[in-house]
């Protein structure tokens, strides 16, 4: 017969994808000796079954389930249900990978009217016993019965209004019986079922419950956001109760091994003296830090740090723990993984290699390379903070700095998320994490710097402030009120700094981060094993001296239009673009050159000795005129206000050639090289800026640069070998005209079309290099315009997961991903040494540079900031790819 329960005592940490993370580590600390409350753990497997077959539970589970309650009951010496000395458990659902507050807890399990009133005897504290008897039917309710959260919180705060106290804690044992009393009622009411009575009956309501929320919505939001498959199921953890609200000498809290936000080798948590463990978590009161247990409770304190290392020494990993002090005995309730921010998972990796716990690949596999790019993320200019005051200080819960609108509805900040939103909640839940997912930062009135809202935005990456309890928020109002009567409402602007906690409002300038000492030393170990080169994306001399600082070996692709872009000259380049024949073109291209070759100067004596990518341009030509509309609309002003008839035919010539450069397809038309093809003057223009740049350096300044220079949008071997042979005349005319001797370069082609891959032996017999534009050539392989399918389908696409992944956020492997792969091998067939590359966003991209390592890629560029992230997410390659060989 399948075995379906396991006991705390049968099970190991290896155990993970049947036993969940939750119980495979509670079966493992039982395995230690440590003081785990005893327990059973219902598989994953069990799970899928009563999921597979339309919410049934398996047959014998609930005999397998009996079985192990005697089991408990034999060694707590308690018994479920009974009305002199009743065994309470606690229900908590636990799948392979940790799911922070996305799946549901029911504690205190076995109470009702017989056993409370045997609990009141055996315990005499009737009002620790109505407070669990309370919170039970609360969780009950919402999580089983589906009673809305907010009805028990009114109840409570109804209560404590007319009561004039503020604090739950202060709400006595009338009080919590009679709120037991009015949340059966509220049961009854709103409930799809009626609070169960027989404790058994509560058990298997509640295990169902924990089946059925894998599939509920908030989780599949949180699988979608963190791309954790739907196959893993939940596993249901029963655990006999301990109450860290039995009385002042008990208290429930959650430790970190090491500090989550920094990384510094000292204990971190948090606690509440008498409270249960969802107080901690809910953020619905402000706990205190671990440093006040050391004076508080020095022999508990004590205990914990033994765990703490005892636990880092086992796992060799920080660890996240949860614990509870029973009257003055300590427990342990669970340990997994700790979250962390980037700057601590890099720092923690470094010291673990440095205190022989762990060696260099492994502190490489450790850190998220997505995390890194927090790392780089801006800071308030220290000399705006000297000069402003913060309007208010709450808890510092997830680094980094940001300035936005303020927001306080979840909808409205997926409406309104292009403006840049601060989501200001009093607390959050998981139900708003998509409304966080849309925001630059999170702030809070209430919780601490464990509560949901910083977990969540430190795994996101974005900045959070908590607690910030001198404000009060009405929803209603949408208004946030300080005690000093300062009022935000919604719509202004805040800056909120989660390194510090401070908010300040209006927008704050801020700065570039520095490299930490333990990143540039995890990321010179990632230096030493990657096969992989990382290159930036960089246009101007600015960016080509971040990429230098980042770590990149080189630019990837210089995209010149960019350099079209400044004021200065985008007159002079619609100046070139209106001219009808080809003289006045080159006379505005020959305004144009000695502003480019300005530019190639400074990005190759910034990049000396570094390769650098220059790619020829791109864009259609209307992107530099004004769009018609607008056009149209200053014509008739212009004829309305009187302007001169000069004036109106120059501005109605642009609006003809804005007509005449129309196209329906723009991406797909008048572009890339058959712009190089119908104009050969730009092109030549172009070359000659870069050659002349090489001529200039060699001459003056003793430099030699051999320049990459690119193609966009080839399909046809033919393109390549035309716009080869002009780019050659230029090389002859400049080297003969400057005298600088031969001056020596690389020419390549981006590989954006599929024709091109198709094409790639023939093409490579042309070129020294490919490099893969994966932008267009996912559009070109999917037929999708980028912008249309992100704005109309995509997410659709992935909520029904039609498709796994954006396909402009990670490769598609198996579409994109397998052009790539015959092209690589059809190009090096013709030349063994074809240097190949990518530049489309997807080369910044962890899952995707694994991709192109495994394929034999020579290089990845992406943009400065991501540089960091694929240096480490290469070196992950190269031991995933050494693992499999
Ligand atoms: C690409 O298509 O991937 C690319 C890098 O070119 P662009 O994004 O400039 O079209
Ligand atoms: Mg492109």
């Amino acid at each position: 017969m399948t075995k379906r329960v396991y006991s705390f005592h049968e099970g190991n940490a290896d155990m993970k994808n049947l036993l969940g993370g939750k119980g495979a580590n509670l079966a493992e600390m039982t395995k230690l000796g440590l003081p785990v409350p005893p327990g059973f753990i219902i598989t994953t497997e069990a799970c899928r079954e009563y999921v597979e077959s339309g919410n049934m539970l398996p047959d014998g589970l609930i005999d397998e389930i009996k079985d192990h309650l005697k089991e408990l009951e034999k060694k707590t010496g308690k018994k479920f249900g009974s009305s002199t000395n009743p065994l309470l458990l606690s229900v908590r659902s636990g799948a392979p990978v940790s799911m922070p507050g996305m799946m549901d807890t029911i504690l205190n399990l076995g109470l009702n009217i017989k056993t409370t009133a045997g609990m009141i005897k055996k315990t005499k504290n009737p009002r620790f016993v109505y407070d669990n008897y309370r919170r039970l039917v609360q969780m009950f309710g919402d999580v089983v019965l589906d009673v809305e959260h907010a009805l028990f919180e009114k109840t409570i705060q109804v209560r404590k209004k007319t009561r004039r106290i503020t604090q739950d804690i202060d709400l006595d044992e009338k009080d919590l019986k009679d709120i037991s009393t009015k949340f059966r009622t509220l049961v009854k009411k709103h409930g799809k079922h009626e609070f169960p009575e027989d404790p058994m009956e509560q058990l298997i309501m509640a295990v169902e419950a924990v089946f059925g929320s894998w599939m509920n919505q908030r989780a599949n939001d949180y699988r979608i956001l963190n791309n954790i498959p739907d196959d893993l199921f939940t596993a249901v953890n029963i655990q006999t109760m301990v109450f860290g609200n039995m009385g002042p000498d008990s208290l429930t809290g959650v430790g970190f091994t090491r500090d989550p936000g920094t990384g510094e080798k000292e204990l971190y948590g948090e606690y509440l003296v008498n409270a249960q463990g969802e107080d901690v978590v809910a953020g619905t009161r402000t706990p205190k830090h671990i440093d006040d247990l050391k004076d508080e409770f020095p022999k508990q304190y004590l205990e914990f740090a033994r765990i703490c290392r005892i636990l880092e020494r086992h796992y060799k990993e920080m660890q996240d723990l949860e614990f509870t002090v029973e009257d003055g005995t300590f427990y342990i309730l669970q340990t997994r993984t700790g979250k962390r921010t980037g700057k601590a998972a890099v720092k923690i990796a470094v010291d673990m290699v440095k205190e022989g716990l762990i060696i260099t690949d492994e502190a490489i596999k450790r850190v998220d390379p997505n995390a890194v790019e927090q790392l780089l993320h801006p800071e308030i200019d220290p000399k705006a903070v000297r000069e402003h005051k913060p309007i208010s200080i709450g808890l510092p819960a997830s680094p980094g700095a940001a300035s936005g609108i303020v927001i306080f509805e979840v909808d409205d900040a997926i409406a309104r998320e292009a403006e840049g939103i601060i989501l200001t909640r009093i607390e959050t839940t998981p139900e708003d994490i998509r409304g966080m997912a849309a925001s630059v930062g999170v702030l809070t009135t209430r919780g601490g710097k464990t509560s949901h809202a910083a977990v969540v935005a430190r795994g996101m990456g974005k900045p959070a402030v908590t607690g910030m309890e001198d404000a009060t928020l009405s929803y209603e109002k949408k208004e946030l009120r300080f005690e000093d009567g300062t009022v935000i409402k919604e719509g202004d602007t805040v800056t909120i700094d989660g390194g510090t906690g401070h908010v300040y409002l209006g927008r704050m300038p801020t700065i570039e981060a520095e490299f930490t000492e333990e990143l540039e030393i995890i990321l010179s170990w990632a230096d030493s094993i990657r096969r992989l080169d990382v290159r930036a994306n960089a246009d101007t001399p600015k960016m080509a001296e971040r990429s230098l600082k980042f770590g990149a070996s080189g630019i990837g692709l210089c995209r010149t239009e960019r350099m079209f872009n400044f004021e200065d000259r985008l007159e002079i380049v619609v100046e070139m673009i209106l001219a009808h024949d080809k003289k006045k073109r080159l006379r505005a291209l020959k305004k144009l050159e000695p502003m480019q070759r300005k530019d190639f100067i400074d990005i190759f004596r910034i990049m000396k000795d570094y390769p650098v990518t220059v790619r020829l341009l791109d864009v259609p030509l209307h992107e530099f005129l004004p769009p018609a509309e607008v056009l149209i609309k200053e014509v008739m002003e212009m004829k309305q206000e009187g302007a001169s008839t000069r004036e109106i035919n120059e501005k109605q010539r642009v609006l003809d050639r804005v007509n005449e450069l129309k196209e329906v397809n723009p991406m797909l038309g008048h572009r890339g090289v058959r712009l190089g093809m119908t104009y050969p003057e730009i092109y030549e223009m172009q070359a000659r800026s870069i050659f002349e740049a090489v001529a200039f350096l060699k001459q003056k300044e003793g430099i030699t640069i051999v320049p990459e220079i690119m193609i966009p949008q080839v399909s046809t071997a033919q393109e390549v070998k035309w716009v080869h042979e002009r780019i050659e005349e230029v090389r002859e005319e400049v080297e003969r005209k400057s005298g600088s001797g031969s001056i020596e370069y690389r020419f390549g082609t981006m590989i954006e079309v599929v024709r091109a891959c198709m094409r790639a032996g023939r093409i490579a017999e042309r070129v020294d290099f490919f490099s893969f534009g994966t932008n267009d050539l996912t559009q070109a392989t999917f037929s999708f315009s980028r912008e249309d399918a992100e704005n109309k389908f995509l997410p659709l696409y992935e909520k029904r997961k039609i498709l796994q992944d954006n396909p402009f956020g990670v490769l598609d492997v198996k579409g994109v991903g397998r052009l790539m792969r015959i092209t690589v091998e059809w190009g090096r067939k013709t030349k063994p040494d074809l240097k190949i590359g990518i530049c489309g966003e997807h080369g910044g991209e962890p899952r995707s540079i694994d991709f192109c390592n495994s394929i034999g890629l020579d290089y990845v560029s992406c943009s400065p900031f991501r540089v960091p992230v694929a240096r480490l997410a290469a070196a992950q390659a190269s031991l995933r790819n050494k693992k499999c060989e």
